[in-house]
């Protein structure tokens, strides 16, 4: 029998009080799992995300770091441990834009973009490996030591011209997965990357949120519809479960086919 149940394990979502986290976050709370949900603004809607993964029965904090913050992100897991004891599932999920072209992007722009979405999962999965190194397989809980789960995008494969910053920091986050799913898989720590196309979320309002910019949106998604945050989080779930126990290293694309590059279909 396939087992998506993460009964008993302690996960941590960052950027968890909106959009695609918030629904991992719900996602693995429902699944069983005791979740952290990591914020760095708007504290409100990160303890709404909690109460509702406490309503399933599952255990919920609020903890505010900015991932990009060395200190805050150990004393995050810091009180994580003091809480849950330890870490079985990390979904790295912060992140951020700042567009602009190229030839006006500001050092600014480029380092908040590279600080959140690069630097941010290296300082979040590096205090998880450590703790998950010292704790080991815990056999009633998982076969894996532990999931690491990095929120890449479609930009990972994709360029994209006025988000330089962007494309730069999610290209990184596949050569980062990839060597850690390497360096690490022998002590059974598995690491992959969801890689989303459109999602339906408050990062990319300016695509969805006229019909024109829906319509344009569309001429790039063969499966005809935007994404939803819950599309994402069926995802999580399984990467996280026992069910997806020989995935490692492994960038899942889920973007309604967005990377079979459907202008082609006419032109080319
Ligand atoms: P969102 O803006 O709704 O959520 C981003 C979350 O990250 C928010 O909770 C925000 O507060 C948090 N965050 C930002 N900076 C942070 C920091 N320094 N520390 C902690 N948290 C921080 O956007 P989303 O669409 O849900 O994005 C989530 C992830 O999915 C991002 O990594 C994004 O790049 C990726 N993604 C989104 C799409 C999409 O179409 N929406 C597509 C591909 C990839």
């Amino acid at each position: 029998m396939i087992s998506y149940s993460l009964k008993n394990q302690a996960a941590l979502v960052t950027g968890a009080n909106s959009g695609i986290g918030e629904a991992i976050a719900i996602g693995l709370g429902e699944a069983g799992a005791n979740v952290v949900v990591n914020y760095v603004v708007d504290p409100a809607s990160a303890e709404a995300v909690a109460d509702k993964i406490r309503s399933f029965g599952s255990k919920a904090i609020t903890l505010k770091a900015d991932v990009s913050n060395e200190e805050e992100v150990k004393s995050m897991y810091k009180a994580m441990f003091k809480e849950f004891g330890t870490i079985d599932i990390l979904v790295n999920n912060a992140g951020l834009q700042r567009d602009a072209a190229f030839h006006e992007m500001t050092l600014d722009q480029w380092n908040k973009v590279i600080n959140v979405n690069l630097t941010g999962q290296f300082l979040c999965a590096r205090e998880a490996i450590i703790e998950m190194l010292r704790r080991g397989v815990v056999q009633d809980r998982s076969v894996a030591c532990g999931k690491i789960i990095c929120m890449s995008s479609v930009h990972e494969l994709i360029p994209w011209g006025g988000h330089v910053n962007y494309a730069s920091s999610k290209g990184a986050i596949k050569m980062f997965m990839q060597s850690l799913a390497q360096e690490y898989g022998d002590r059974k720590i598995r690491v992959n990357s969801i890689c989303p196309g459109a999602i339906q979320t408050p990062i990319n309002t300016g695509a969805w949120s006229t019909p024109q910019a829906l319509a344009s949106l569309m001429s790039l998604i063969p499966y005809n519809r935007i994404g939803q945050p819950v599309d994402i989080a069926n995802l999580a779930v399984f990467l996280a479960s026992d069910a997806s126990d020989y995935i490692t290293g492994a960038s899942i694309f889920i973007d309604g086919g967005m990377t079979v590059f459907e202008g082609f279909a006419e032109g080319g």
